[in-house]
């Protein structure tokens, strides 16, 4: 079995962006306040969940997936538009300006939306990592339409170019990558600008419900595209029960399938103010690759192998 672990890194994006769920329960809709509450104590300042993950990773030469919010490709910007990318109009946008948060300035005094100086000089040549895309500002793509997706995927490259990454995988805010109404939006504008791999957790309904699957399978064909299905998430601030789960789910998983199966692991930068989950789950991981189990890969790893049906 292959082991690949992917990072939605929104640095400080978890405070500003909107919720998608406005069709869900007043119960959720009060969790996804409070936990904007509690994140302001429980979760790393701007940029340090990044940094303390790129630092562990390299000390320890584990291969990653960054799945990056793309303004944070940025070193600095004068606002909207950034490279001609058109605005999300999905219902519950329109609650505020989706650019709202954006002061218009630069790493240094906002080192929790521009990251670019960082990706630079610590993550883009290290072949350890692959770096890709997660929203330009943590859009919710497939309920667009393909005029704005087309726009926002085109702006992601055009961002992450600039200091001189190509990305080639995407991951998907609120991992809402396929819905109903319109199953190819995001594919096709990802094939158009050169993407070949796409994070799936199943096809949605939205609004009516999210069913987001959760699967131990060999990376599949589809539009063009190579899917990796997610297998499961945590982050650096789950439960102890959770992690215990989880362990338990790659030793069962790393035992019966076979090579070409891919346990994605998916988890959030900025919830690493503790590497302490990470450091348990890898724990056992790297038990697993010493007894021949498993194969430490990110995205990009998958095009060298070329593509498995
Ligand atoms: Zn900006």
């Amino acid at each position: 079995m292959r082991f690949l672990l992917s990072v939605d890194t929104e640095a400080d994006f978890w405070k500003y962006i909107q919720n998608p769920f406005y069709s869900f329960s007043k119960i959720y809709q009060i969790k996804w306040r409070l936990n904007k509450i509690r994140g302001k104590f429980i979760y790393a300042k701007n940029r340090q969940g990044l940094k303390n993950l790129v630092t562990f990773f390299k000390e320890n030469q584990i291969p990653a997936t960054f799945n990056i919010t793309v303004h944070l490709y940025l070193k600095s910007c004068n606002g909207w538009p950034h490279f001609n990318e058109l605005k999300p109009k999905a219902k519950w946008f329109f609650k505020k300006n989706w650019y709202y948060w954006d002061p218009k300035s630069g790493y240094s005094e906002y080192p929790g939306l521009y990251l670019g100086d960082f990706i630079e000089k610590e993550m883009k040549n290290n072949p350890l990592f692959d770096l890709g895309i997660h929203g330009f500002a943590h859009e919710c793509w497939p309920l667009e339409e393909s005029k704005i997706v087309d726009s926002g995927i085109r702006a992601a490259k055009n961002a992450a170019n600039k200091i001189g990454v190509s990305p080639v995988s995407c991951s998907s805010p609120f991992n809402i990558t396929e819905d109903k109404s319109n199953p190819s939006v995001l594919y096709s504008a990802l094939r158009k600008n050169g993407f070949k791999i796409i994070r799936y957790t199943g096809l949605e309904d939205f609004p009516k419900k999210m069913t987001h699957k959760f699967k131990v399978i060999p990376p599949f064909k589809r539009y063009g595209l190579t899917f990796v299905h997610v297998s499961s998430t945590f982050d650096g601030t789950s439960k102890p029960g959770r992690i215990k789960r989880i362990l338990k789910d790659i030793e069962e998983n790393a035992n019966k399938r076979d090579k070409n199966a891919v346990y994605c692991l998916c988890c959030h930068d900025f919830t690493f103010k503790s590497l302490k989950n990470l450091k348990i789950i890898l724990n056992t991981v790297l038990k697993l690759k010493k007894k021949g189990k498993i194969e430490l890969i990110n995205m990009r790893d998958l095009l060298k192998n070329g593509n498995e049906d």
